[in-house]
């Protein structure tokens, strides 16, 4: 391949990213939040829960990039505001997307990491705005995206001057209808080959259903993820964006037990 920055081959050495007193590529990565920025005592509660599981990254979307245009598109300015008390009043540090360069001045100025979702991961103006930023890009993997495509997207970011990114596996299209997207488990050990940046999985975009979201998370630790992103929920029927897929904190609780004890078995 010619991408080169993003290779193994040219940087033999894992990436590691430091965050406050966290180093994601070092340390098992937890980011845990709802789908989308809700109104703010929602969100304070949530956050006030994702505090107590020591989890370092809260995750909320206040721009929504949603298959529907009749479905909730997200707080915007609003839901930045409210990103940016969490992380005064929770000392958390903030995951939000980014769905367009002209809103980057005002995410970068709250957001500690850059979500690039999976509908934009080919937005090629979008990732060398990102890749002139200096806050680390969390690229998401696009649903019909190969490997290849989706280390060359990682590539405009790193070309552009960026060179902290962080890789996200969240399911891919196939033709099974049992999951709201198929999980590519392969795609972690491949992609920790194929490169050096960090690989995480969320395995909420691609459970679509809450019962799977546990299974597929310890899939991925045992398949050498090195962090996980999930959406999580207190009360899931009245979440404005993928509360079917939303676990509740106590079961997070559980989970990150369970992959405490999962992690290095692929190695
Ligand atoms: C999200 O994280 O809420 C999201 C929209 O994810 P994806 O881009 O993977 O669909
Ligand atoms: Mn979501």
């Amino acid at each position: 391949m010619q991408e080169s920055l993003v290779s193994r081959d040219t940087h033999p050495e894992d990436t590691r990213i430091t965050i406050g007193n966290h180093v994601i590529g070092r340390d098992f990565t937890w980011i845990a939040g709802p789908c989308s920025v809700e109104a703010a005592d929602i969100t304070f509660r949530l956050a006030e829960q994702v505090a107590n599981l020591e989890i370092p990254f809260f995750r909320a979307g206040a721009y929504k990039p949603r298959t529907s245009p009749y479905s909730f598109q997200g707080l915007g300015s609003e839901g930045v505001e409210i990103l940016n008390q969490v992380k005064q009043q929770f000392g958390l540090a903030v995951v939000t997307e980014v769905i367009d360069a002209a809103l980057l001045d005002e995410i970068s100025a709250v957001a500690d990491i850059l979500q690039i979702g999976a509908r934009n991961m080919g937005n090629t103006r979008l990732l060398k705005a990102v890749g002139q930023s200096k806050t680390p890009v969390l690229l998401k993997r696009g649903m019909s995206a190969t490997l290849e495509e989706y280390l060359q997207a990682a590539e405009y970011i790193l070309v552009a001057g960026n060179p902290n990114v962080i890789l996200c596996e969240r399911g891919i299209r196939t033709f099974d209808t049992h999951c709201r997207f198929t999980l590519d488990i392969a795609a972690v050990p491949n992609l920790r080959r194929l490169s050096h940046l960090p690989v995480l999985v969320d395995p909420s975009h691609a459970a679509g259903t809450q019962t799977l979201v546990a299974p597929l998370a310890k899939a991925a630790v045992a398949a050498g993820a090195q962090g996980l992103m999930i959406e999580i929920h207190d009360d899931p029927k009245n979440a404005y964006s993928d509360g079917l897929q939303a676990i509740h904190p106590d079961e997070l609780a559980e989970l990150m037990k369970v992959c405490d004890t999962l992690q290095g078995v692929s190695t």
